[in-house]
C-alpha cells in the first residue's frame, strides 16, 4: 500500500510512522523545511504525552522531550480574583504534561517518521487532488503528479485538501483565533504550571502564560471567531491588554518579547464530520479535531494518526479503500474524541461568564471532586461528572 500524506505536523508524523512501521510505502509531503515554526501555546497535555510514549518518541518514565518543561499542575485565576491550584490529575492519561516548542517537537516528530521508513518531501506544496476508482494522484506546485492508493489529508487548517475535497468550512461558532508571543528573562511564580487567566474585561477571551525552561515562556490569548467578529476585536491588541494587567504584568515583569506575535486559526472538534471519502481521510486539525474548551489538538492530531493507520492496515487486508470500508475511522474518532468535544463545547458558555467563573474556582477550593473535574476538563477531557452537574456547581445551585 502506498500512502500520500499531506502535512507533516503531528498527525501526519503520527500516521507516517506507525503505516511506515507496519510495512507500509509512506510519502510525507510537507510546503515548509524542518525545523519550521507553527503558532501553538506549545502545551501537551497527558493525553498528547501518552501519544508520544505510544509513538516511542519518549519511555515511559522519562521526562519531557528534549527542550520540553514537565508540567506538575494547573494554575487557574477567576474574574474576580479567586485563585486554584490544581495538581495533574493521575487519572488522566497518567497526568504527565509538558510545553515544548513546536519548532523543536515537530522536528523530532518527522525524524521518528522517517525513521521508520518514510520518506519525506520538503517545499512539496500540495495544490491539485484527484481520487479515481484504482488509486489518487496528488499534484505539486510546480505540476509533479504522485499516484498512491489512499490520501491523508493532514494539513492542518486551513486544509487545501478539506477545500479539494468539497467539504464544508468551519462556521464561525465552531472555530477560534488565538494568537501567542515568546517572552525570555522571566522568573515566573508558578515555573512547572499552565497558568490560565480569565479576565472580566476580556472575557469571553482568555489568556495564558505556559512555562518554557530557562526563564521562557509561550504567552498568548484565544477567543471564540464569532464572539471575536461581533466585539470588532483584535486579537494582538488583546494580548498587549492582557500583558499588561495586573495579574499577568506581575508575571511578566523584567522579561522581554522574542519574535513577532503571531495568530492562526483553531477549527473546533464540535463540527468534527466529513472524515472519510473513498480513498482519503482527514486527520488532525483537517478534520476539527480541537477541544472548543480549550484550543488544544496536538494530542487528538497524534492519536487520529494512529487511528487512521490502523484503518488503512484492515482495508488494505479486507483489499477495499472504498469509504464504507474506511468509516471505521470515522467511528473511532467518535468514540475517542468527538463526544467529548461536544460535551465540552455546552461548557464553554459557563468560561464566558465573569460570575460563573467565580463560583466555579470557589467550589474546586472546596471540593476535591469538582478540582480534579476541573483539572481534568481544561486538559482536555470530558467532564465525567456531567455538564449539567458542573453548570449547576457554576451556578452555585
Ligand atoms: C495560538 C494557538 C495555540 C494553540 N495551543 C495549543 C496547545 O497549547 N496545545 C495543543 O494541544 N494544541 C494547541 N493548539 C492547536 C494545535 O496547534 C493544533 O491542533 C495542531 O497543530 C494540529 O496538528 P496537525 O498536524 O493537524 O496540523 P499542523 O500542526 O497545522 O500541521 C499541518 C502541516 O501541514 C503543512 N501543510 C499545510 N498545507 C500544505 C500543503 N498544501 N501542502 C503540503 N503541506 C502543507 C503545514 O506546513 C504543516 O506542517 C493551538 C493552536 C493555536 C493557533
Amino acid at each position: 500500500m502506498h500512502v500520500a500524506i499531506v502535512g507533516a505536523g503531528p498527525a501526519g508524523s503520527s500516521a507516517a510512522t506507525f503505516l511506515a512501521r507496519a510495512g507500509a510505502r509512506v510519502t510525507l509531503l510537507e510546503r515548509a523545511r524542518f525545523p519550521r515554526d507553527k503558532v501553538c501555546g506549545d502545551g501537551l497535555t497527558p493525553r498528547s504525552v501518552w501519544m508520544l510514549e505510544q509513538l516511542g518518541l519518549i519511555a515511559r518514565d522519562a521526562g519531557p522531550p528534549p527542550g520540553g518543561q514537565a508540567i506538575t499542575s494547573v494554575y487557574l485565576a477567576s474574574p474576580g480574583g479567586v485563585v486554584v491550584k490544581a495538581p495533574m490529575p493521575a487519572h488522566v492519561f497518567g497526568g504527565k504534561s509538558a510545553v515544548v516548542p513546536r519548532e523543536l517537537l515537530d522536528e523530532q516528530l518527522v525524524h521518528l517518521a522517517t525513521a521508520a521508513g518514510a520518506t519525506l518531501r520538503e517545499d512539496a506544496t500540495v495544490e491539485g487532488l484527484a481520487l479515481h476508482e484504482r488509486g489518487v494522484t496528488v499534484t505539486l506546485r510546480g505540476g509533479e503528479r504522485i499516484d498512491a492508493d489512499v490520501v491523508l489529508g493532514c494539513d492542518g487548517s486551513p486544509s487545501v485538501v478539506r477545500k479539494l475535497l468539497g467539504a464544508p468550512d468551519f462556521p464561525d461558532e465552531d472555530a477560534a483565533f488565538a494568537v501567542r508571543v515568546y517572552y525570555e528573562g522571566l522568573s515566573l511564580s508558578h515555573p512547572d504550571a499552565y497558568a490560565i487567566f480569565w479576565e472580566g474585561e476580556l472575557l469571553p477571551a482568555y489568556g495564558w502564560i505556559f512555562p518554557l525552561p530557562n526563564g521562557r515562556a509561550n504567552v498568548g490569548v484565544g477567543l471564540r471567531t464569532d464572539r471575536m467578529r461581533r466585539a470588532g476585536s483584535k486579537l494582538p491588541e488583546l494580548l498587549d491588554r492582557f500583558c499588561a494587567m495586573p495579574r499577568a504584568a506581575a508575571e511578566l515583569a523584567g522579561g522581554r518579547r522574542v519574535g513577532r506575535v503571531r495568530g492562526h486559526h483553531l477549527p473546533f472538534g464540535t463540527f468534527a464530520r466529513h472524515l472519510v471519502w473513498d480513498r482519503c481521510l482527514l486527520l488532525g486539525d483537517a478534520a476539527g479535531f480541537i477541544n472548543p474548551l480549550t484550543g488544544e489538538g496536538i494530542e487528538f492530531a497524534l492519536e487520529s494518526g494512529m487511528l487512521a493507520a490502523e484503518a488503512l492496515i484492515a482495508a488494505e487486508r479486507a483489499g477495499s479503500f472504498a469509504r464504507a470500508q474506511l468509516s471505521s475511522y470515522e467511528r473511532r474518532c467518535g468514540e475517542r474524541f468527538t463526544h467529548a468535544f461536544r460535551q465540552n463545547g455546552k461548557l464553554q458558555r459557563v468560561f464566558e461568564h465573569p460570575r460563573l467563573i467565580d463560583n466555579l474556582m470557589r467550589s474546586a477550593n472546596r471540593s476535591q471532586r469538582v478540582l480534579d473535574e476541573l483539572a481534568s476538563v481544561l486538559l482536555g477531557e470530558a467532564p465525567r461528572i456531567g455538564v449539567r452537574l458542573v453548570a449547576a456547581v457554576a451556578l452555585g445551585v
